[in-house]
């Protein structure tokens, strides 16, 4: 966090173990993410993917190391993790009634002083982020009458938000950290691509550093530097999308019959129907 260390990863995991209820969910994980690079979690149901992004964001006790630009998690204060990392959810829970200008402004709690309000600067600053999202003309509606791609777009609109430090343009060193729970599930195509090329343009505007998850492996693969494949709370495979979407890989950790060809941006996953009957 500090101009001393420029090099330091964005995330820096090492033998990250997390249990739920007694269970064994994350069983040695390893994971570096340097600054300004977006990597994709892949795996199946229940490999342990949200529970990763969950870890990291502080959402959950761990043992092992986790650190952020080079300082560990817990010795960042709430306020000053919300700063640095800001989730989206799969699901998130949207307040009834709330107008979307409201919820962006969520994002300026770690901001705010308990108790306090926020205040013209923050108003400023989510107008700002809304205005780079095309969301200005939605910010009275209620988000529950937003579609579905302007509601992910408020998402992550809240979660811009929580990144912009007042005062003076911030050093290299302090880019935001960007944890995106299966962003595009919910959406058609045309909005997956939406979504997806606005983030990756986000990376570069707003220097972010974006870990995600993704059911979609040829999309995942299209917009991510680097894909880490998760089977059973372990990563089993990492590297470049032509690395890790291969048909063995694919077909020793899913169960799946996969073909996979070579697209224009990357390898196409495509499944292979393995029954026969018409
Ligand atoms: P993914 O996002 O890869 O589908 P998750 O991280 O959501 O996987 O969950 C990993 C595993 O942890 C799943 O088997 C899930 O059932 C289990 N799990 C999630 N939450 C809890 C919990 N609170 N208690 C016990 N097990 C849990
Ligand atoms: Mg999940």
């Amino acid at each position: 966090m500090n101009a001393a260390h420029p090099v330091d990863p964005a995330i820096e995991i090492h033998d990250l173990r997390v249990a739920l209820s007694g269970v064994p969910i994350l069983r040695g994980v390893d994971l570096s993410v340097a600054p300004g690079e977006w990597v994709t979690i892949i795996g199946p149901n229940g490999a342990g993917k949200s529970t990763l992004l969950r870890a990291i964001g502080g959402l959950v006790a761990f043992t092992g190391q986790i650190r952020l630009h080079g300082v560990p998690l817990g010795r960042l204060s709430r306020r000053e993790r919300a700063r640095l990392v800001a989730t989206v959810p799969q699901n998130p829970e949207i307040p009834p009634g709330m107008a979307v200008l409201d919820y962006a402004l969520l994002g300026r709690t770690p901001y705010i002083r308990t108790l306090g309000r926020e205040s013209a600067a923050d108003i400023e600053i989510v107008e700002r982020v809304l205005d780079r999202l095309d969301l200005l003309p939605f910010a009275g509606r209620p988000l529950e009458t937003l579609s579905g791609g302007e509601r992910q777009r408020a998402f992550l609109a809240r979660a811009l938000a929580q990144g912009v430090r007042p005062g003076p343009a911030d050093g290299p060193e302090h880019r935001q950290i960007l944890l995106l729970d299966e962003p595009t599930s919910a959406l058609d195509i045309g909005h997956q691509q939406d979504v997806l090329d606005l983030v990756d343009e986000l990376r570069g505007t707003e220097r972010l550093t974006v870990v995600s998850t993704m059911h979609d492996l040829s999309i995942a693969g299209e917009y991510a530097d680097r894909l880490v494949l998760l089977a059973h709370g372990q990563g089993v495979a990492a590297g470049t999308p032509d690395e890790v979407l291969t048909e063995e890989t694919l077909g020793a950790h899913y169960g799946a019959r996969v073909r996979v060809t070579r697209g224009e941006h990357g390898p196409l996953v495509i499944p292979v129907r393995t029954s026969t009957r018409r």
